[in-house]
């Protein structure tokens, strides 16, 4: 009685449910595969990142007691495919059912449950245990309207989740939404926070990936890898950023500047759209921060509305909209993505810097994203499919169900207006 459980590559939560006893009957797997790198072009550190934080997740696990049965991309018996992966291991290890947690990409969601079908054996989807929302309760608390107000799920979420409520169910600070406080200017001087780079050596597995053939483009594996590979090494980083960088996060989280690739933003979205990092802890530690005066209101809420609010409406936006968001296209825009987009060789300053430091960390801070690129390709006209493969690509913390929504409906409005932040858009 063999019960075979996937991980999915942005499922690398060493604190789920499943691992929280050894069970001798249960067989874990992780696959390194070429349908994973190859649907869309992706940065190096974003191919090297996630296959580094799989083969530590299957090391934490077999040190732990789990049996883990882990596919390199390098080897000869790995067909590429989840389909082929999985079959051979149910026929290997004669396996008695498939477990999976649900996967946050409607892609491999649809792949699963056709597999599933097709197999002789029993399967079962469970929870992540992640998001604060179900696939599908945003849409349901929208139902038919026409736009989506996420100023209205936010105060729904801190309602329900009690962050930043006090005793008479009201809202900490006597109001819900700091926004306007949070607009201002930098005033020259060099930010200084912790910025650590990693000591990571990459260099057998990215001559792995090479040897495999995987195309990829930006830095592989320079001074700029700096994302965390397990959830020790997310924690250090959530801890450094509550104390040197959220103080400053709120008031200058709109605020560019060529000296500083990051501001006062958390580098926390590899960690946590993987899952080494649960939403639920990042936002009860930014609000126990302010509860123990180190930062005040409208920093903590306009951290926490980052995430218990915009990061959970998107994830509903997709849900919703799949499969036919990634065609929208309401302005009919068909402009060819620019070549520089891939080299950052242009002469517009502001592109140069944003696309140039994307090649490099992998990472661009939201008011890069939607400010500079994102304006710039809604003002050319270019092909809203073609801009989001681009930035499904690029970002290490790039997943489709993040990623589209931002793109298609954020930065093009190409979903025709569902996405709207506030009353005043309406
Ligand atoms: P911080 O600014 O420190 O914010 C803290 C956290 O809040 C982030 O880690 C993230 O989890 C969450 N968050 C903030 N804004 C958003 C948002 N608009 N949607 C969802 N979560 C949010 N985010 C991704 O995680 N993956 C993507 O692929 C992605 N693609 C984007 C594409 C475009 C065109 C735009 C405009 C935004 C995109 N974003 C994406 C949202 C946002 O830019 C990133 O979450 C953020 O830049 C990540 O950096 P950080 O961790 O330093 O964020």
């Amino acid at each position: 009685m063999t019960t075979l459980r996937l991980i999915l590559g942005d499922q690398l939560n060493p604190e789920h449910s499943w691992f929280k006893r050894v069970d001798p009957e249960c067989l874990y797997t992780l696959m390194e595969m070429r349908q994973e790198t190859d649907y869309v072009l992706h940065h190096a550190q974003k191919i090297i990142g996630i296959f580094a934080g799989m083969r530590a997740l299957a090391s934490q696990l077999e040190s732990r007691g789990h049996r883990v049965q882990y596919l390199h991309i390098s080897d000869h018996d790995n067909t590429h495919s989840l389909e082929g992966n999985l079959k051979a291991l149910i026929t290997k290890h004669q396996c008695t059912k498939l477990e999976y947690q649900e996967p946050d990409e409607w892609r491999l969601d649809q792949q699963l449950s056709t597999l599933c079908q097709s197999l002789s054996i029993p399967s079962q989807m469970v929870s992540s245990e992640h998001f604060f929302t179900e696939r599908l309760e945003t849409a349901e608390l929208f139902k038919a309207q026409k736009q989506w107000l996420m100023e209205r799920f936010y105060r729904q979420m801190r309602t329900k989740h009690r962050i930043l409520i006090d005793a008479t169910k009201k809202p900490e600070g006597g109001q819900w939404n700091f926004d306007h406080e949070n607009r201002k200017r930098w005033n020259g001087a060099p930010p200084e926070p912790i910025d650590h780079s990693r000591r990571h050596n990459h260099s057998r597995l990215w001559t792995e990936i090479e040897n495999a053939d995987i195309a990829s483009f930006g830095e592989p594996q320079s001074h700029a890898f700096r994302w965390p590979l397990n959830r020790d090494e997310a924690l250090d980083d959530l801890n450094r950023f509550i104390e040197h960088v959220l103080p400053n996060f709120g008031e200058f989280q709109d605020a560019m500047s060529t000296k500083s690739w990051r501001m006062f933003h958390s580098l926390l979205s590899f960690a946590l759209n993987t899952k080494m990092l649960n939403p639920l802890e990042v936002v009860q530690r930014a609000e126990n921060a302010w509860r123990q005066e180190k930062i005040s209101i409208a920093t903590a809420e306009g951290f926490i509305r980052q995430i218990l609010g915009w990061r959970e409406y998107i994830r509903g936006v997709y849900w919703f909209r799949m499969p036919s968001y990634q065609e929208s296209n309401t302005f009919a825009h068909d402009t060819e993505l620019p070549k520089w987009f891939w080299t950052g060789q242009t002469k517009m300053q502001c592109l140069s810097k944003s696309i140039g430091q994307s090649l490099e960390y992998a990472y661009a801070h939201h008011i890069q994203r939607l400010m500079i690129t994102g304006n710039f390709a809604l003002l050319a006209g270019i092909e809203p499919s073609a801009l989001h493969r681009w930035y499904l690509g690029i970002y290490i913390d790039a997943f489709e169900w993040v990623e589209l929504p931002n793109t298609i409906g954020m930065s093009q409005f190409a979903d025709g207006g569902l996405l709207a932040r506030s009353e005043e858009h309406t």
